[in-house]
């Protein structure tokens, strides 16, 4: 049973608009997960306070979708999924 700990909303803005909004699940055990746009994506890295986020399916299918954010932020994205 996957038992969420805690989802954290992230926005996506441009300039002063909200374009659209991602959620960061955390399970109990698991790592977290970005959940953007019907697809979700797993933390790959994290440098100069960015992280970067690919698709879940980045190594089966080859996917090159990715979200970067900073703070709770999204400050830019590829999401254009080959799948
Ligand atoms: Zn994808």
């Amino acid at each position: 049973m996957f038992r969420l700990c805690s989802i954290d909303v992230i926005v996506l803005i441009d300039r002063e608009n909200i374009l659209g909004y991602a959620q960061i699940i955390r399970s109990m055990q698991g790592k977290p997960l970005l959940y953007y746009d019907g697809y979700t994506f797993y933390n790959k890295s994290t440098n100069n306070f960015r992280t970067r986020w690919i698709c879940s399916t980045h190594h089966r299918k080859k996917c090159r979708a990715a979200i970067y954010t900073m703070d709770s932020r999204i400050v830019k994205k590829n999401t254009v999924h080959n799948h």
